[in-house]
């Protein structure tokens, strides 16, 4: 059964446009299940009903025209219940009416099962037979698996708006396509998708006219991949193992005129351009060979994917954007990615980037973290979006609420611009107060840190007023090399920063890969990246790591007395005793050294990062071990609610204002001012206007965030009564939900006259 379902839904996912697609797959499924009749029905929410969208064995002329409301019929009934509906004689049914276009008098048997993706119906997939029977187990089991797998195709169709994608290039229309929020803000620019590589998988297929043009273009591509495979060949010399030997005869054979070069042309002729016709046929083809029994011929359908990406890259390379040929990047570029990470962004020229796509990732995803220090806005998690659509197309971006428009229409864009302006105001006034002190009109005073680290260096650049770093990230300039920065490297970059701000605290945290931060030198394949070898588990395994990193932080503080050491991802307290352990050793260490020539070595301070819940717990035995706190309210999050930071699916359970998160925040603020040891929070939820007043309320008095949002905070601190918000708390921590906590204090920030910042991520 497996293979059938295969080969149908990779049949029907090469037909471009939804309408043929689903048409080719009533058949299939009519013809597989040797069944009388097989209907598709997708539901309209605006009219509310299920639109008959294709069929075979049901009258073809009713399509598009049959329109089921949600409360009527059989089909209504699956859509309703949710779940599929097997019936021997259909029209005994109480729920059974009858639609005349249809033509369905002579069947009897009946099933129906709804097409869901994220909870949603999107319709109702049927079958019907002239006898009167049930249907068995497993057609029914057939019916659900397929019904589940062509879900995520109809969602795409739908949210790229199928009909666009075989229009002409200049008839592409606006598109709404929604993401998650990674960083609040708002940006219009031009989509760059950094070394896009062509491939057929990615190609947002579209009609042509310019027959003659498109076929001169194929036959000009096929030329110059035709030389580019010959001299392949000619460099690996005559003594090819037979196995090569064969690939290339076969690029050769393809190659030809007559063999794929023809139908190409055939394709070009009914009206495609040269891509999307090459991706017709190629992946027809290519489907052929992966369904033969023949692992062999299965293998080829590899290489005949491959040449055709070759032949691909050489179509583009001649229509391409004149962004792509000259590589230029424009003043206002977008950058798109599958996957946005720390050294691209580092690469990218700041001054053009307006804002951030990343196909991959969720809110809190490093990458969603680096765009909201460097103030950029961020939308993430844009799923199956071919990168294609959005390479060199303007893009509206909306990091509040996870919104890309691509193509905007004109009345919108005005719209933007409007909407961009005004955010420009407010930044402004925001900015008049960004050296006012840290208190609240009642005089609670705040102490407000900066988050940096992630984009190396760029976070504290004309940032004034933080009372120090609350958390350096030093991950990044791990990231960005090709092996371990040596002792020395480590030194310069710790030295410029502790020497920069000798009377500020800086708090440098304990190398943190693993998770979403991997190294390529350092390569770590696990099943479930969170919950592995990350943080200090990583670091302890192996102390030649942690000692050289820790040797190169405590050299850099001789002389100075700023230096706190933060230790990542402790759930244990031997973890702690064993870190200590190793810092005092290499304490001692340095402390020798130095004194040789003179210099002088404080104590650092050693920190612990609370983010994994069972920290909570033992908090009072930590305290006795350390000298201060940080929570991280990311990780803390994440694993309290069991939700993965960097998975879209499941983003929208990720939230910190969860109250069970806040309870455990409020529980930790308590503890640790029973116990005397300073606190700080230096998650995300410090950085937002909603979260920073929240902790306030529960006590929390310092609070380290990414640059950026540091002024957008100190205003509002300034504009609140602490005495009104801890009023308010009780009512926070025991709401059901994130939704209404955020209400409660969105309508108190509206009621102190910030209901501007209600917009921008409170
Ligand atoms: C956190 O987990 O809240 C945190 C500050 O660390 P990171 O985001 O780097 O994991
Ligand atoms: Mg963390």
């Amino acid at each position: 059964m497996l293979t059938t379902l295969k080969r149908i839904v990779q049949e029907v996912n090469q037909i471009p446009g939804l309408e043929p697609a689903l048409a080719r797959l009533a058949t299939l499924v009519k013809e597989t299940m040797k069944v009388d009749s097989c209907a598709i029905y997708l539901a309209d929410y605006t009219q509310q009903v299920m639109v008959l969208k294709a069929t075979d064995g049901l009258e073809k002329s009713a399509v598009n025209k049959v329109k089921i409301g949600f409360n009527e019929g059989l089909i209504g009934l699956v859509g309703q219940r949710e779940e599929p509906l097997n019936i021997e004689n259909a029209p005994s049914h109480p729920r059974f009416k009858h639609f005349e276009e249809v033509n369905e008098d002579k069947f009897f048997a009946f099933i129906g099962t709804p097409i869901i993706h994220q909870r949603k119906v999107l319709g109702v997939m049927s079958m019907q037979q002239k006898s009167a029977r049930r249907f068995s187990e497993d057609e029914e089991a057939f019916l659900v698996t397929l019904a589940t797998q062509i879900g995520l195709e109809i969602a795409n169709a739908e949210m790229l708006g199928s009909s666009d994608l075989v229009n002409e290039d200049t008839n592409f229309s606006q598109k709404n396509i929604n993401g998650v929020p990674g960083s609040s803000g708002l940006a219009l620019g031009r989509g760059v998708v950094l070394n896009m590589k062509h491939e057929l998988n990615q190609l947002v297929v579209k009609k042509s006219r310019a027959h003659k043009e498109e076929i001169d273009l194929y036959r000009k591509a096929v030329e110059i991949t035709r030389s580019q495979v010959g001299l392949l060949s000619d460099n690996l010399g005559d003594s090819l193992p037979e196995d090569v030997k064969a690939i290339f005869q076969l690029y050769h054979q393809l190659l030809d005129a007559n063999s794929l070069g023809r139908e190409v042309e055939q394709k070009i002729r009914e009206g495609w351009n040269a891509a999307s016709s090459l991706k017709l046929v190629v992946e027809s083809y290519a489907a052929k060979f992966a369904a033969m029994e023949d692992s062999y011929m299965q293998e080829r359908a590899v290489d005949i994917v491959d040449l055709s990406n070759r032949i691909l890259h050489n179509i583009m390379d001649d229509t391409s954007s004149p962004i792509a040929r000259s590589s230029a990047i424009p003043k206002d570029a977008i950058l798109v990615a599958k996957e946005v990470t720390a050294p691209m962004l580092a690469e990218f020229p700041a001054e053009n980037l307006k804002a951030i796509v990343s196909i991959q990732g969720s809110n809190n995803s490093h990458a969603a973290i680096l765009a909201r220090a460097m103030g950029v806005p961020a939308v993430m998690g844009l799923a199956k979006v071919p990168l294609g659509i959005l390479n060199n197309a303007e893009l509206f971006v909306d990091g509040y609420s996870g919104l890309v428009v691509v193509e905007p229409e004109n009345q919108a864009k005005q719209e933007f611009l409007q909407l961009i302006a005004e955010e420009e105001a407010l930044v402004k006034r925001i900015s008049s107060e960004a050296d006012a002190p840290s208190a609240t009109l009642d005089g609670c005073s705040m102490t407000l840190l900066v988050n940096a680290g992630l984009s190396a260096g760029l976070e504290m650049e004309g940032n004034k007023m933080g009372a120090g770093v609350g958390l350096f990230r030093t991950e990044i300039p791990f990231m960005l090399r090709e092996r371990f920065p040596s002792e020395h490297e480590q030194y310069v970059l710790y030295r410029e920063l502790l020497e920069a701000y000798p009377d500020k605290e800086m708090t440098m945290r304990t190398l943190d890969v693993g998770g979403d931060k991997p190294l390529s030198y350092f390569p770590i394949n696990e099943e479930n990246p969170f919950l592995g070898w990350r943080g200090i588990r990583l670091t302890l395994d192996h102390p030649e790591i942690f000692l050289v990193q820790v040797r190169a932080m405590l050299r850099a503080s001789i002389g100075l007395s700023n230096l706190h050491i933060l230790l990542p991802m402790i759930s244990s307290i031997s973890e702690v005793d064993d870190a200590k352990r190793l810092i005092g050793q290499a304490f001692h260490e340095v402390r020798e050294e130095a004194s040789k020539t003179g210099g002088i070595l404080s104590k650092p301070a050693i920190g612990v990062m609370l983010e994994v819940p069972a920290v909570i717990f033992q908090l009072p035995q930590i305290a006795e071990r350390v000298d201060f706190f940080s929570v991280g309210t990311n990780d803390l999050t994440q694993y309290l609610l069991a939700v993965d930071r960097n998975n879209t699916r499941v983003s929208s359970l990720y939230s910190s204002y969860h109250p069970s998160v806040l309870l455990a925040l409020h529980q930790i603020v308590k503890s640790s001012n029973a116990c005397s040891i300073p606190v700080t929070v230096c998650g995300e939820l410090a950085g937002e206007p909603a979260g920073a007043l929240i902790l306030m309320a529960m006590g929390y008095r310092k609070l380290s965030m990414n640059a950026h949002s540091l002024r957008k905070i100190n205003w509002v601190i300034r504009n609140v009564e602490e005495a009104e918000l801890r009023g308010l708390l009780d009512q926070v921590l025991t709401s059901k939900g994130p939704e209404d906590v955020k209400l409660i204090v969105n309508n108190y920030l509206e009621s102190k006259g910030l209901g501007g910042l209600v917009r921008a991520g409170a």
